[in-house]
């Protein structure tokens, strides 16, 4: 399995560390808000990585973490007048209602910020005594960058590190302003009751802290991969490596990997353009979870990805021919020409997680499946569903029999008015498939079907 590595800007294979698992911190969410569909490219892409690591037989420990304390959790709590810890519980709940609505895999570990303020607190000691941080006058505490020979080799920016001198207290900036940055920011008015006891006074920590404390408390020092959307490679992911690289003297992380933006109208998505929609704002016109996960991760990760509804509406299409095709499908051992699909399908995804590929060995084999009329292939649709997680078998009972086709025609058509949200339609054609002698259940991914 290969992979671009951000730092090397190569392809590299990908080889554990240790063992046979693979050691990933994710960045996560700033539980503010409700996470919007561009930040969900950035979490479909992260499972794709981690079910392609798995599909090669190794395995995955995950961490992601939750930033719930930072500047816009704080002003967001202390405008509503609620504790930070309730305000960012609703934010966090409705995450992980969302991952499971995507259909994406779980991470071992889901640390927040708030439950690791004594690991920040060390990490920052630790970096006070080796002389590479420095408190200011108002007792925040600083990064000193010029201590650091290394900064700048994961952006490939050679600073004059004669020139920077400045600080910057803000938790994010550009490349043009780099300088000093906050490893703890000393306790303001505006942080109102949000503070945490240190040696340099009341506070709270910095957001680059975070990550690294928290990777190297649940991964290790050093560990394998470390990814995000391309706006975390600088500075947040920069800082990290500074923190952790500077505090231990031992290489942080091997590979780093970035996803390109969601856009909308060639911008990026984002919470302060106002250019974004939520995965509820998306349910609630009736697209379902799988059709949205097909749109995020039916582009390769690196390419930048324009969200439009048409695309939703070619998902719905296409999901509906997979599951015509995966409904004539028995299991059973696989014939030839369905393996070599599979071959197709493991070499793209082995190649830097190229999904369009990968979709393109998908329908290759659906092509197949309608013109050999089935087959005992069932295998490796599930086979390639361990990456894609996007392929409905439940209109196949259990024992690989196939629904007639009134039944299937009947459940295409009452897809379609449920997504419109016509629900006399749906209880019409619910009835009329009762009358055929089969019963419909609804869920989250869409309907089941079974004899009664
Ligand atoms: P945030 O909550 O802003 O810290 O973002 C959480 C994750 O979503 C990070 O990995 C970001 O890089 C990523 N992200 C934010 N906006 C987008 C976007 N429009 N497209 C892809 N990834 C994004
Ligand atoms: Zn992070």
């Amino acid at each position: 399995m290969k992979v671009y590595n951000s730092l090397t800007r190569q392809d590299e294979e990908l080889q554990p560390l240790a063992g046979d698992e693979i050691r990933l911190y994710t960045c996560g969410p700033t539980v503010y808000n409700f996470a919007h569909i561009g930040n969900f490219r950035a979490y479909t892409f992260e499972d794709v990585l981690r079910r392609v690591i798995e599909f090669n037989g190794l395995k995955v420990r995950q961490v992601m973490n939750l930033t719930d304390v930072d500047d816009k959790t704080i002003r967001g709590a202390n405008a509503a007048k609620v504790p930070l810890a309730d305000y960012t519980k609703t934010y966090k709940d409705a995450f992980f209602a969302d991952l499971k609505t995507l259909n994406i895999e779980p991470a071992e570990v889901y640390p927040a910020a708030t439950d690791h303020i004594p690991e920040m607190i060390a990490l920052v000691e630790k970096l006070m005594a080796k002389g590479i941080a420095y408190r200011s006058e108002d007792g925040s505490v600083y990064f000193n960058v010029r201590k650091f020979p290394g900064y700048g080799k994961l952006a490939h920016i050679d600073f004059d590190h004669q020139q920077t001198g400045a600080r910057c207290a803000a938790d994010e900036y550009d490349k043009e302003n780099v300088g000093d940055f906050a490893l703890w920011k000393a306790w303001e008015e505006s942080d109102g009751p949000v503070g945490w006891d240190s040696p340099w006074g009341r506070g709270r920590p910095g957001w680059h802290i975070e990550c690294s404390a928290m990777s190297m408390k649940y991964l290790g020092e050093s560990f394998d991969m470390h990814t995000g959307g391309i706006d975390n490679l600088f500075p947040h992911h920069e800082n990290e490596i500074a923190q952790a690289e500077a505090a231990t003297g031992k290489p942080f992380v091997r590979t780093w990997m970035h996803c390109a933006h969601l856009r909308v109208n060639g911008e990026k998505m984002s919470k302060s353009a106002g250019n974004f929609f939520t995965l509820r704002d998306l349910l609630e016109k009736g697209y379902t979870g799988r059709e949205i996960r097909y749109v995020l991760i039916n582009a390769h990760y690196r390419t930048g990805l324009n969200f439009a509804f048409s695309a939703l509406e070619d998902a719905r299409k296409s999901l509906e021919r997979v599951d015509r095709s995966v409904a004539l499908c028995t299991d059973g051992e696989a014939p030839d020409w369905a393996l070599k699909h599979l071959d197709d399908f493991a070499k793209a995804v082995n190649d830097d997680l190229n999904l369009p590929g990968a979709f393109a060995a998908l329908f290759a084999l659906v092509r197949d499946v309608n013109s050999h009329n089935g087959g005992s292939v069932l295998s490796v649709f599930k086979r390639m569903d361990r990456v894609l997680g996007v392929i409905f078998f439940g209109k196949t009972e259990p024992a690989g029999q196939k629904l007639p086709d009134e039944v299937e025609a009947l459940l295409a058509e009452r897809a379609t008015a449920r997504a419109a949200k016509n629900w006399a339609e749906s209880d019409r054609l619910r009835d009329a498939i009762a009358a055929l002698g089969y019963a419909v259940k609804d869920s989250r991914d869409g309907q089941t079907c079974v004899k009664k």
